[in-house]
């Protein structure tokens, strides 16, 4: 686990500018959701608290560290994305394990951390299959368990359910939370669906064009919404 500070962080691609200055304080442990409308840069910071992006300017520490100039395979984070590629090739065991034999991880600690997170995610009898023959929900479940076996300091999440119909999308919420409850590693969650948003999150970051409009746990943004932008995109059903 470890704190996230963001600080005055601003992107630019070329003349564009997509990030005026962002601000957000995440503590130890906290499950923070980032929520807005799509191309508000939410993807954008977290790519950057990833290392995949440059920050133009301000900084982004973790654990009390700048790492702004830290390469991502040095940064304690792992991720999750929307279109979580597995490796076709490879049975579950091994996706689930291929990040720490790249880092020349013991086969017997790759084996135990794999056969650890196969049983919080309910994988243990799957181990040996390929991606082709798992559902879509089981995918998701491999791709939260390559991200599980790092134990990183910091999961990041960016949609990670769009791709899943309804009904999946709400059972995966609850198993993503009870993960979280029982890990305890400070998570930074992508969407721009303010229903998962005001269910997971401890607090929710509200974005807009590139600005945070409002931090707070759900009830204070529901309460007390900072200004119409937040209470209409609160209020809109998802
Ligand atoms: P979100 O994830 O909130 O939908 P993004 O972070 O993907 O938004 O994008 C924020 C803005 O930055 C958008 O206007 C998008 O078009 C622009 N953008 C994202 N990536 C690039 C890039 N590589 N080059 C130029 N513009 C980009
Ligand atoms: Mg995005």
């Amino acid at each position: 686990m470890a704190s996230v500070s963001i600080t005055n962080v601003r992107k630019d691609y070329g003349q564009l500018e997509v990030l005026h200055g962002v601000d957000i304080d995440i503590r130890d442990g906290e499950f923070v959701i980032l929520v807005g409308p799509s191309g508000c840069g939410k993807s954008t910071l977290l790519r950057m608290i990833a290392g995949l992006e440059d920050i133009s300017s301000g900084s982004i520490s973790i654990g009390g560290r700048v790492v702004n100039d830290i390469a991502p395979k040095d940064r304690d984070i792992a991720m999750v994305f929307q279109s979580y590629a597995l490796y076709p090739h490879m049975t579950v065991e091994a996706n689930m394990g291929f990040s720490l034999k790249l880092a020349k991880a013991p086969q017997e600690e790759i084996r135990r951390r794999v056969s650890e997170a196969a049983q919080i995610l309910g994988l243990e009898k799957l181990l040996d299959r390929h991606p082709r023959h798992l559902s879509g929900g089981q995918r998701q479940r491999v791709a939260m368990g390559r991200a599980i076996v790092r134990q990183p300091q910091v999961f990041l999440f960016d949609e990670p359910l769009s791709n899943l119909d309804a009904k999946l999308r709400v059972q995966m919420r609850s198993e993503i939370k009870q993960l979280h409850q029982r890990l305890k590693t400070t998570t930074i969650y992508v969407t721009h669906d303010q229903i998962e948003a005001m269910t997971m999150a401890d607090r929710i970051v509200v974005m807009h064009d590139g600005v945070v409009e409002q931090i707070g746990s759900p009830l204070e943004l529901y309460d007390r919404p900072a200004n119409l932008f937040v209470a209409s995109f609160i209020g809109s059903p998802g």
